[in-house]
């Protein structure tokens, strides 16, 4: 079955849509609001699930290429003890790792698909409006303009336009009370680990090294939603200056200009289903989840490619978004459940008693048990796209 298709957003979820149904030969139009992406100059985690869907995608080698595997770390207190490893030695014994990417690996972001790598018509400033699904073919209106597809993504991120237009009594995205700061720091920082965490009370510090020595870190704080600072190094500064090494020293390696700051919304509430008609709903847009595990843009792959085998396979097109909701909503909302429970788990604890328990019981738990923890949610077979 050939046809044409209309995604709305150009993140990593549209994207790599646009990357699965060309492969199966599919004329695919990605529409994307914005000339940037918001998360340029941030760098991604991916966990082995979303190298297999990379892999499926036909793109899992360049990805590979600009990213490093993340082999050796862990959590720690903020005085540097530490609460649990997470190495590749570990991983190995989990018996859900990629061999030869035990525990995914982290790039750029700038290093992902973006609208040149492809090969669909990418148009940065278009909005991809109100939905309008006759018979047979979804018209997606633009302000003046309209596109008519045979089927519609909505890849249109947490604050989903048209999620709000096919769904209109579902609350949609909450703040789930964290704030992140992250940076890419300007230049290589001594690392005695791939990646970590650490956390302390009502925060939390971590890091992940890149490929040519630098690291991005990211720090995440309780706060109340909107909040800005004008001097945010200076903010971080205060609040983690005297926390374990490397941690001054990444904030002593990053300039002022290099700061992101977003609000973490999520979908509390999960979607009833990511399927209306000939409409998809994907990646943030389906099941925006807290980034507590590395999943979000994981998750938005594998609905790509899962997306993209429905299409392929299903007797009709009509019949697609519905296969694919099967597949996709029992997988993806679990994962968006334990990430917010991970979330609590981990910085968002703040009361001293709770914070020594949860220690305690991270210090006690075989190392194995933990990265199990963390890894089962990688234990995803790609379809094969051909
Ligand atoms: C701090 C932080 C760290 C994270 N770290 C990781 C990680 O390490 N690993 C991981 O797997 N996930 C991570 N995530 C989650 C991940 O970033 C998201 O899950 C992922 O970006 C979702 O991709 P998406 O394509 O669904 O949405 P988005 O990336 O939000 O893309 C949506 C796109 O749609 C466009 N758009 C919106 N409305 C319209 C419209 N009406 N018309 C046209 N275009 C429109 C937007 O401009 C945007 O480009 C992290 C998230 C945060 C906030």
């Amino acid at each position: 079955m050939r046809g044409t298709a209309v995604v709305v957003g150009g993140g990593v979820g549209g994207l790599a849509t646009a990357l699965g149904l060309r492969r199966i030969g599919w004329e695919t139009t990605v529409v994307e609001r914005a000339a940037t992406p918001a998360d340029a100059g941030a760098g991604i985690s991916l966990h082995a699930n979303g190298l297999r869907a990379l892999d499926a995608l036909g793109v899992g080698a360049a990805v590979r290429a600009a990213a490093r595997p993340q082999y050796t770390g862990g959590t720690r207190t903020p005085a540097g003890g530490r609460l649990a490893r997470m190495d590749g030695a570990a991983r190995a014994r989990t018996g859900h790792t990629d061999r030869r990417h035990p525990a995914g690996g982290t790039a750029p972001r700038a290093a992902r698909g973006t609208a040149t790598a492809v090969p669909a018509r990418g148009r940065p400033g278009d909005r991809g409006g109100p939905l309008d699904a006759g018979p047979g073919r979804v018209t997606v209106t633009m302000g003046t303009a309209q596109l008519a597809a045979d089927l519609v993504v909505a890849a249109d991120g947490v604050g989903s336009r048209l999620r709000g237009q096919v769904f209109p009594d579902h609350p949609g995205p909450v703040y789930s009370g964290s704030t992140v700061l992250r940076a890419i720091t300007a230049h290589p920082v001594r690392l005695s680990s791939d990646f970590e965490l650490t956390w302390g009370p009502g925060a939390e510090f971590g890091h992940i090294a890149f490929a040519d020595g630098r690291a991005e870190w990211h720090a995440v704080l309780d706060s109340p939603t909107g909040v800005r600072h004008s001097d945010p190094l200076g903010v971080l500064r205060r609040r983690f200056g005297d926390w374990h090494d490397p941690i001054p020293a990444l904030l002593a390696a990053t300039g002022p200009e290099a700061v992101l700051h977003h609000d973490i919304h999520e979908l509390e509430t999960p979607l009833p289903s990511f399927a209306a008609g000939r409409i998809a709903f994907l990646g943030d847009a389906a099941h925006a989840m807290t980034p507590h595990l590395g999943q979000g843009a994981c998750q938005a792959l594998e609905d790509a490619a899962t997306l993209a085998a429905a299409v392929a396979d299903a007797p009709t097109v009509e019949a697609a978004p519905a296969r694919y909701d099967a597949e996709r909503r029992p997988r993806a909302q679990p994962v968006a459940r334990a990430a917010r429970q991970a979330g609590r788990m981990g910085r968002q604890l703040s009361h001293p008693v709770a914070v020594a328990v949860r220690n305690a019981a991270l210090r006690l738990a075989p190392s194995r048990a933990t990265v199990r923890a963390v890894l089962r949610h990688a234990d995803w077979t790609a379809p094969n796209l051909g």
